[in-house]
């Protein structure tokens, strides 16, 4: 029996993983991490991640052939093939702080395996790294351990927070790349195998190891620039009178150009966008190549400033100050169907509003309290000063209250931004909510999914990105 281990019970690595066992019950296939707390979740049955369909494919085989533990080096040693999918966020300090990808995690992964590797082993790269990682990565496996043949593969990951279970199920591409040389291209080949269980043939595509590692920070970058390109006509919209819905649906109708991910919103989130473009604006940098470092760092700055943009929206709308007045935070999450709120528009949303000492009220479906007070403890990103990470001061904590109810959230609110695409606020009662707000009633949608003309029917003032404003 083919016996699989991957580092890394997270977002990426529990699901991928669930989905290897359910398509392969001749694999064995066991998940490790540090954290006791994610592992114990993992053999619940609470999962510690939100992800449509996930807890059917765990539940199918679990205990069979899927297991979770703690004890990372004796299923490493056992493993055939060894999956790295552990985090690799930004650098907070040192050199590349605020671009450059934190391989503090990977390093010591890499380093665990060659310390307790007894027998040959392939590692694939499931985290999204730096082109070039994986020559790191063999120097560090290959001059700890002599005698073991270590072949190193970046199999990078494609799943969507919200749609991962449909996207394994059924992925576009599976993408492997490998050395070029016999070892190399029988590990490549093993790998294959794995996936050739549930993926048709020509779907798996394989690369050389640079191509693979560099069409992962590739794909996020063009997704982000797709949003950050239809976010900047937003702008133009509101300026012009145009609405974005129609321009995106003109343009996306252009087979060269195709319809998705062109919807304009408050900003992309997420735990990979910004991290990966700004990663690849530092290789670029570090590539002697400033300019296509500029290309790239458009992307996210555009996205910054459409989340600020978004704030001025709200406090000039509402007489040009939301001091004192409560504002309802509809969503948190950086997107529907999930839970994650690593790098969500909302906190930046939510700084702002603080800043201009508003009372906020928050609501998000799959998001708890502790971590909407985590991630507004932290300070945002800023470009010219790289990660100051500031706990924020605690007085602002006594303007925020999470609530578990949207109605709740809105109950005397001046005004409503609707942050997260959740469905269920394109179903509120929205006669109810206008009923119980302060008057005039605003609403900011930040994500294009209500009913403009309904909402203005029943009184409300009405803001939607990208949308004629108000008559
Ligand atoms: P995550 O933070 O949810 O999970 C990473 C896990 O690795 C954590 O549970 C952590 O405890 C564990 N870990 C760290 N070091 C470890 C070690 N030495 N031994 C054992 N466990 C260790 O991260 P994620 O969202 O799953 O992302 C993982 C990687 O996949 C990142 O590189 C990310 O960029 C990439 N990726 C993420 C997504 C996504 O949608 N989240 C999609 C594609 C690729």
């Amino acid at each position: 029996m083919v016996k699989i281990c991957c580092i890394g019970a997270g977002y990426v690595g529990g699901p991928t993983m669930a989905m290897i066992a359910l398509k392969c019950p001749n694999i064995q296939v066991v998940v490790v991490d540090i954290s006791k707390p994610r592992i114990a979740a993992w053999n619940s049955d609470e999962l510690p991640i939100y992800e449509p369909g996930l807890d059917a494919v765990v539940k199918a085989c679990r205990g069979k052939n899927l297991f979770f533990s703690t004890d990372v080096e004796k299923h490493v040693a056992e493993a055939d093939i060894v999956f790295v999918s552990v985090n690799t966020p930004t650098k907070t300090r040192g050199l590349g702080a605020g671009k450059a990808a934190d391989l503090t995690y990977w390093e010591s992964a890499a380093r665990m395996i060659a310390d307790v590797s007894k027998s040959d082993k392939i590692v694939v790269e499931k985290s999204t790294v730096p082109v070039k990682t994986a020559e790191a990565i063999e120097k560090i496996l290959t001059h700890n351990k002599k005698g073991i043949n270590f072949q190193i593969l970046s199999n990078p990951e494609f799943l969507a927070e919200g749609t991962a279970i449909e996207d394994l199920a059924k992925p576009d591409r599976v993408l492997i790349g490998g050395r070029e040389t016999p070892g190399g291209q029988k590990a490549v080949e093993a790998l294959k195998a794995v996936y050739a269980h549930w993926v048709p043939e020509d779907r798996i595509l394989t690369t050389n190891l640079w191509s693979a590692e560099l069409s992962k920070l590739a794909a996020n970058a063009f997704l982000a620039q797709r949003i950050s390109s239809i976010n900047a006509m937003s702008a133009l919209c509101e300026s012009t009178g145009a609405d974005v819905s129609e321009v995106a649906y003109a343009v996306g109708k252009d087979s060269r150009i195709g319809p998705k991910f062109l919807n304009a919103s408050v900003a992309f989130g997420g735990s990979c966008f910004q991290k990966d473009i700004l990663n690849l604006v530092y290789i670029c940098e570090c590539n002697g190549l400033p300019e296509v470092a500029h290309y790239w760092k458009q992307v996210v700055q555009i996205n910054d400033y459409q989340k600020t943009r978004f704030v001025k929206r709200v406090v000039s709308s509402m007489f040009n100050t939301v001091s004192g007045k409560k504002i309802a935070i509809l969503g948190f999450a950086f997107k529907k169907d999930t839970g994650d709120t690593r790098e969500t528009p909302a906190i930046d949303v939510c700084h702002g509003l603080l800043g201009d000492k508003a009372h906020l009220s928050i609501y998000d479906p799959q998001v708890t309290e502790d971590q909407i007070k985590r991630d507004l403890s932290m300070n945002k990103f800023d470009w010219d000063h790289p990660l100051h990470l500031q706990p924020q001061s605690p007085t602002a904590f006594k303007q925020v209250s999470v609530v578990w109810d949207a109605y709740e959230a809105t109950k005397d609110a001046h005004g409503v931004c609707i942050i997260t695409e959740w469905e269920e606020f394109k179903k509120l009662d929205y006669q109810r909510i206008y009923d119980n707000m302060q008057k005039p009633a605003f609403i900011f949608d930040g994500r294009n999914v209500l009913n403009v003309e309904e909402l203005r029917k029943i009184g409300f003032i009405v803001y939607s990105i990208g949308k004629p404003l108000d008559p």
